[in-house]
């Protein structure tokens, strides 16, 4: 990274510290590397709205375009108080390699505020929405930058989004976001198929390792979009989840959760808070609890050289971007009794089924769920095991080989278009 770079921070720099592992194996000229991983442009906005007291309140918005080689940038939107130009820089970056994965036609983005969306009311955050799409409009566009839902914002923020975009066009735009209900644009499938995807690969990992799910345990942290459809689709085959957390409680029970009852107390109260006065448990330490199944779905940086050795499941599967630090897989090398889904390949059914919603929306030909879960599980499976037979055949973890097939395919396409994009 260049001296002067806007682009600072513990995320910004594992991102960093990944891509340089994967260009060694690569061998990557050193002179090439900062042109596959610097991201093209960034725009910093400040979005002012009125607060229900009367008062006008400022937030730093952010959103970053990786690469424009493969077609336009793609990635989602996060409200979340830590929020900042390094964190948003790195998940970009990862959105370009995941994308690249999967063969999907995009570079990557990623967007942000540094709000936290809690503590908003709902025009407060309407608002909000609407004055940061606002100021992306010079930015974005459905053949130029798609936004998604992420962190923090939901269907609801993706219809505000949409509706500001068209409002400015005089006429509907459903394209230029993705992860919108169904009725203004969506696809059916979208909202559940990052925790379809993390589900999917579990159960192909499970057959990988010899694991009958039936009876298996799982320990998911994260109960919002991803954890929540994770959690639901894994019971629904079999597998006892034993431990979730949220960032208001942790909850443990050897014996087995009651899923669907946390799932209906989270729809009604925004968190796992509350739920009940048994089985609280301390979040940090259930991430070490012994299962067969830990599935990170929340913030980045959570398995680290701290707990990486004392984790003690057979599969983790990262249904969040960047849960495992880069010490962290130092330690996890040496564990081969780990089987590994990293989050490029993990999460990228939400991906996967926002490009199956752009692709409809510009047609405006829609598909039904079998055929939008077929092509899901069709393009995961493929990737899945393009994964697998990489880390065989160069002896990588999973992690090395699925950020090699992301990165070799965004070099080889730049190296053929030449220096602009
Ligand atoms: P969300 O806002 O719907 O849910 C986030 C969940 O994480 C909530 O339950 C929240 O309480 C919990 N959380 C926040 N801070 C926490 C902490 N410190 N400890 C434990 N739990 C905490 O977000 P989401 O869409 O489910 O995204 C979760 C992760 O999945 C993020 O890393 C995101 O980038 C990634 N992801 C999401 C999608 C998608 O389609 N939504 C796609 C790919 C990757």
């Amino acid at each position: 990274m260049q001296a002067s770079s806007v682009y600072t921070g513990p995320v910004f720099e594992m991102a960093s510290r990944q891509f340089h592992t994967v260009a060694d194996h690569l061998d990557i000229p050193v002179h090439e590397r900062a042109r596959i991983l610097m991201p093209k442009r960034v725009l910093a906005v400040s979005c002012p709205i009125h607060r229900d007291d009367g008062s006008v309140a400022v937030y730093q918005g952010y959103r970053v375009q990786h690469h424009l080689t493969l077609g336009p940038t793609k990635g989602g939107t996060r409200f979340a108080p830590n929020v900042d130009v390094g964190e948003v820089a790195a998940l970009a970056i990862w959105m370009s390699w995941k994308c690249a994965l999967a063969g999907l036609p995009y570079g990557g983005a990623k967007g942000g505020i540094a709000v936290d969306p809690r503590a908003l009311s709902k025009r407060e955050l309407e608002a909000l929405s609407r004055r940061y799409m606002q100021e992306m409009i010079p930015f974005v566009g459905p053949h130029t930058d798609v936004m998604a839902p992420d962190m923090g914002t939901n269907e609801q923020v993706m219809a505000w989004f949409m509706d500001t975009y068209s409002m400015y066009q005089g006429k509907t735009v459903s394209e230029v976001v993705t992860g919108k209900p169904v009725d203004t644009g969506g696809t059916v499938g979208r909202r559940e198929a990052t925790g379809r995807g993390v589900a999917y690969l579990i159960r192909r990992a499970a057959d990988t390792i010899g694991l009958n799910l039936d009876g298996a345990t799982a320990i998911v942290q994260g109960f919002g979009n991803v954890g929540s459809v994770a959690t639901l689709t894994l019971a629904a085959s079999g597998v006892r989840v034993i431990g979730v957390s949220d960032h208001s409680a942790a909850y443990y029970d050897p014996k087995g959760l009651d899923v669907r009852s946390l799932d209906a107390h989270v729809a009604k109260t925004g968190a796992l808070a509350g739920y009940s006065k048994e089985g609280l448990f301390d979040a940090a330490e259930l991430l070490v609890q012994k299962c067969d199944i830990l599935v990170p779905a929340a913030v980045e940086r959570v398995i680290d050289e701290h707990n990486a050795g004392k984790i003690d499941c057979r599969i983790l599967a990262e249904g969040a971007n960047g849960p495992t630090t880069p010490e962290a897989d130092d330690i996890l090398r040496n564990r081969p009794d780990i089987f590994v889904i990293p989050d490029i390949l993990c999460n990228a059914g939400g991906v996967i089924v926002s490009y199956f919603e752009w692709v409809q929306g510009l047609q405006q030909l829609f598909w039904d769920e079998s055929e939008v879960n077929d092509r899901l599980n069709r393009t995961l499976e493929k990737s899945f095991q393009e994964v697998v037979r990489l880390s065989k055949t160069r002896g990588l973890t999973h992690r090395d080989a699925a950020l090699s097939i992301g990165v070799e395919r965004v070099l080889s396409a730049k190296r053929k278009r030449g220096l602009f994009p």
